[in-house]
């Protein structure tokens, strides 16, 4: 039996064992819940990423998939996001984008997956090397690496 290893989460305070479940990143331990905060799913191909990379710089938030531009404004298609923050979310009724906020890129040069039910979506780091996109070269990702340092 292994010895059971408490820890405590950094995002709800949580104690937890860590041999069992949860995850340390970004020199913190999250338990199984909030490490579900640390990842979203690709819009293109439905694989789970990091949101930020190890030096906490975004993966996700540096581009926007916009598949139903009726709910958030810009037209469909791909877009750097140039700066933070780029959307609204209103309690109650649907989002906004920040239209300033947001660079157009391309057209749509892929359909919005069936599963996906979000107006918007985000790629993996694998998609936007194959779309030819750099997140390092977005407004998003600089804005974070200044202010990261
Ligand atoms: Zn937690
Ligand atoms: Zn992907």
């Amino acid at each position: 039996m292994s010895k059971r290893r408490m820890v405590t989460c950094c995002n709800c305070g949580e104690k937890f064992d860590y041999e069992e479940e949860g995850r340390y990143w970004q020199k913190a331990y999250w338990c199984e819940e909030c490490s579900r905060e640390l990842e979203f799913e690709c819009c293109k191909c439905a694989n789970y990423m990091d949101t930020e990379d190890e030096a906490g710089l975004p993966i996700q938030h540096c581009f926007l998939v916009v598949f139903n531009a009726q709910e958030v404004g810009p037209r469909q298609g791909i877009y750097e996001i140039t700066s933070w923050p780029y959307f609204v979310t209103p309690t109650i009724g649907r989002g906004n984008i920040y239209p300033e906020s947001v660079k157009r890129l391309m057209s749509l040069p892929f359909p919005a997956p069936s599963h996906y039910a979000y107006p918007t979506g985000h790629l993996c780091e694998d998609c936007q090397t194959k779309l030819g996109l750099d997140r390092t070269k977005t407004g998003a990702y600089k804005q974070q690496k200044g202010i990261a340092k």
